[in-house]
């Protein structure tokens, strides 16, 4: 079975989802499979294998996929989470939703500066929640390796808040 055919098989379609007329894409029964948690994981750090020294993880899907690639690559785990949860100083970077805004969170000091941070989320959308994200791993002066999504969505075109790095999704949809 091919990763396609794997999500194909495995990935909920929610119509209208959270709001009227969105078509969600669910990926907690991929995550909720033996084999589909390990065939993702393993394809989505396949290409930047070596390039990287932790993983980030976006709240709350990302860290299900960062948390299993560090621990399959032997490297570490960075938590980019939402305005608030974070106890220490933090970097703060806003970006937009479809109505209003919304904040993303990076403890300043949880790695080095120089550390080579792989970006990990279930589904690139618009791009603006990746975008934050490499924003704020730059500001605490660390080099972005690269970004992994499970599902990209074509038609929102998120790719152009990204185009200075390499983005990997398993599967566009
Ligand atoms: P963006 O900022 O528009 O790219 O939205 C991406 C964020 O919203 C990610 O953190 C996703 O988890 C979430 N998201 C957007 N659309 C979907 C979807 O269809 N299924 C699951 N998550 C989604």
């Amino acid at each position: 079975e091919s990763i396609p055919e794997l999500l194909d098989r495995l990935c909920a379609v929610v119509p209208d989802y959270p709001v009227p007329g969105v078509s969600f894409k669910d990926l907690t029964p991929v995550f909720a499979d033996a084999q589909g948690l390990r065939r993702v994981v393993d394809a989505i750090v396949e290409p930047f294998v070596g390039t990287f020294d932790v993983v980030a993880g976006l709240e709350a899907r990302g860290f299900v996929l960062a948390a299993a690639a560090a621990y399959a690559t032997g490297t570490g785990m960075l938590t980019i989470r939402k305005k608030g949860k974070l106890p220490r100083p933090v970097h703060s970077e806003d970006y937009a939703l479809e109505y209003g805004t919304a904040t993303l969170e990076l403890h300043r000091d949880d790695v080095p500066p120089g550390t080579r941070v792989l970006i990990l989320d279930d589904v690139l959308a618009t791009g603006g929640t990746v975008g934050s994200a490499v924003r704020l791993v730059e500001r605490v002066g660390c080099p972005v390796a690269g970004i992994g999504v499970v599902l990209e969505l074509e038609g929102l075109n998120g790719r152009r808040h990204l185009t200075d790095h390499l983005v990997h999704a398993l599967q566009k949809v």
